[in-house]
């Protein structure tokens, strides 16, 4: 795995109390915020673990729709209510997106992407079996070209969601804020709190946080 995930990581460890938590990203601090102590010679209540991430590479992910900031990256730049762009994966990963250049195909720029799996509405495996050729055909056409692109129209939400009304998995008077609200908000809650966790450690070096809300 590259270097640049690797920063991302968050860990946790309790050192001399069960009650609290202490997260870092880089490296562990060699004092215990708590008593003073040597973290690094000394017993750990907890060894450190790792704090399972919202964030994923597209490439992982056969079938789904994926999200990411229109710029940057949700732990460097995402701020709530900031515009997100959107792809859907074929059965190898491979992100299909559209924006205001037509579309694009296997972007390697999904690696840090929230994934939103619709396995349970894929009921039946034809679907899965059909899912490329379709999507295929979908991207080619014209709807698609940049001339058609609109920022509030006619954009990479509009490619996701008219491709999954095609295939069934959405009901085709499901709206933009449907959409959001049932299948989105909960992931891009989730992340909010990792990414909120993120910089408080960045800018502090650890966080220390009472064991029982995480
Ligand atoms: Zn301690």
């Amino acid at each position: 795995m590259d270097t640049e995930e690797d920063s991302d990581i968050i860990r946790c460890f309790q050192h001399c109390s069960n009650k609290t938590n202490i997260f870092y990203c880089l490296q562990l601090p060699t004092t215990c915020p708590l008593c003073g102590g040597d973290v690094i010679n000394s017993d750990m209540l907890l060894p450190p673990y790792r704090i399972e991430s919202p964030f994923t590479d597209a490439a992982r992910w056969p079938f789904v729709v994926v999200v990411k900031p229109t710029q940057g990256t949700f732990l460097q730049d995402y701020q709530n209510a900031a515009n997100l762009h959107t792809g859907v994966t074929d059965s190898k990963g491979v992100v299909y997106e559209y924006d205001e250049n037509g579309i694009t195909i296997g972007s390697l720029s999904w690696t840090h992407c929230i994934a939103v799996s619709f396995s349970d509405l894929l009921t039946n495996r034809v679907l899965e079996t059909e899912w490329d050729g379709q999507l295929d055909r979908y991207s080619q056409d014209l709807t698609w070209v940049p001339q058609r692109y609109h920022e509030e129209n006619h954009n990479c939400f509009s490619f996701v969601m008219s491709f999954l009304k095609l295939n069934g998995v959405l009901a085709a008077d499901v709206s933009k804020q449907h959409f959001l609200t049932q299948f989105l908000i909960k992931h891009l809650t989730k992340g909010s709190k990792y990414i909120s966790l993120y910089r408080q450690i960045i800018t502090e070096g650890f966080l220390c946080q009472p064991a029982q809300t995480i």
